[in-house]
């Protein structure tokens, strides 16, 4: 299966690895819960503006079907390769079982600029790539939902493309949806809000106290900007963010409500002027309480683990630390680790609650959809931690294994196939 060869992918590879060998997954099985049951590459030509035609590759990874459909975003960026997709995808398997959802992972991409794009070329796009994929994708089958480069506009062409294919509406078929489409309340803010809530955990169970304490973030997109406003409201000092073009310091702590308003304006933070420029290598590296990367993958890594001066490290993004990294990491000791797959559960949490409403055509209040979610999260953060203190492993693998083990048991119960 060297077809999703690619660092990120090795990387998900060598994190399954770990926990195999933890589990005592026999060797003989292991080909068979690691690689994805099914994985699509569709060329989508679109009309551009100017009357030529250019093709984007697309691609769809679903991981297994042993709990469920498959669930999990969409991602418009230049960088995205099969290889990657398929890592994102495993990471949603083992995080969809971690937090107790029925669903297999799954995740797709458009090897695109989105930015570079007129919102009627990403319309043609998304509908083409939707087009592709509509026998492959259905609420019982595979549900997207957004993820970096993509959003609710980008889930209402799709549900509407899908609906025309199905010839009645769908609104089932993607989450993460405009409300006003039968998306739920509360799941644009719930990935972000559901990282400072595990970050607050974290700190309770270091003994710190949150208010007055001091929070980096890195990337500010809907992950980033939500966990910043949200890591403020529990009472922190955001003193530094960062978006793709640069990032902004101010040791007091960031006026998030003016920086907002710039960020709106100007589309991007950098030119923000109550604060200082830093580069993103500084940025990481300062000291702070907790530290949220919450842009791409490999952003942690054996170069900068030694250097970081966080006591909580609170992933909102997929993957942000490699395994060189976590080793690092696990030698030093002083970094609270809240492992991706439990940080950033939250996003996909409400997708689930979205997709139920949608099932039932019957709605939830923003508070109800809330309090699910945080008695959800902590669960699954009391479940990993408690792993973790009586085995004595990282929070990592104690998450993963939780994961892992749920897909490996449910694939043992069901037999070959799914
Ligand atoms: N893209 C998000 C993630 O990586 C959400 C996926 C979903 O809601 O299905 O978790």
């Amino acid at each position: 299966m060297d077809i999703y060869s690619h660092p990120t992918f090795d990387m998900a590879l060598r994190q399954f690895e770990l926990v195999a060998d933890y589990l005592a997954i026999p060797e003989g099985e292991r080909a068979w819960i690691k690689y994805p049951k099914r994985a699509l590459t569709v060329a989508c030509p679109v009309r551009m503006d100017d009357g030529s035609t250019r093709v984007f590759a697309g691609y769809r990874v679903q991981h297994h079907f042993a709990l469920g459909p498959t669930k999990g975003g969409l991602r418009y960026h230049p960088e995205v390769t099969l290889g990657e997709v398929a890592a994102l995808a495993l990471w949603m398997s083992w995080k969809c079982a971690l937090v107790g959802l029925p669903f297999g992972g799954a995740k797709g991409g458009i090897s695109v600029d989105p930015g570079a794009l007129s919102p009627g070329e990403l319309e043609r796009l998304t509908r083409r790539y939707t087009q592709e994929l509509a026998a492959f994708i259905g609420p019982q089958t595979d549900i997207p939902a957004p993820d970096v480069g993509t959003n609710e506009q980008t889930m209402a062409w799709i549900m509407d493309t899908y609906s025309s294919y199905a010839g009645h509406p769908v609104p089932a078929v993607v989450t993460g949806k405009p409300v006003h489409l039968g998306g739920s309340l509360g799941r644009r803010e719930a990935t972000g809000r559901g990282v400072a809530y595990l970050a607050g955990r974290a700190m309770d169970t270091l003994g710190l106290e949150t208010p007055g304490a001091t929070a980096v973030v890195q990337g500010f997109g809907n992950v980033g900007a939500v966990a910043a406003q949200s890591l403020v409201k529990q009472g922190f000092h955001v003193i530094a963010v960062s978006d793709v073009h640069g990032g902004l310091h101010h040791p007091q702590g960031l006026d998030l409500r003016k920086l907002e308003a710039w960020f709106a304006q100007h589309r991007t933070l950098v030119g923000f002027p109550e604060a200082e420029p830093i580069s993103n290598a500084d940025l990481l590296t300062l000291p702070c309480a907790v530290l949220v990367p919450a842009a791409m993958e490999r952003q942690i890594t054996a170069e900068n683990a030694g250097k970081l001066r966080c006591r909580v490290l609170a992933e909102g993004a997929n993957g942000p630390t490699t395994p060189e990294a976590d080793l690092i990491l696990n030698q030093r000791g002083d970094v609270f680790v809240v492992p991706d797959i439990l940080c950033n559960a939250g996003g996909v949490v409400v997708s689930y609650f979205e997709w139920v409403q949608d099932l039932q055509s019957f709605f939830w209040s923003e508070g109800e959809v809330m309090d699910k979610l945080f008695r959800s999260l902590e669960s699954a953060f009391q479940n990993t931690l408690s792993l973790a203190r009586k085995q004595h492993l990282p929070l990592r693998t104690a998450a993963l294994s939780l994961g892992i083990k749920r897909v490996w048991e449910a694939k043992k119960s069901r037999g070959l196939f799914p």
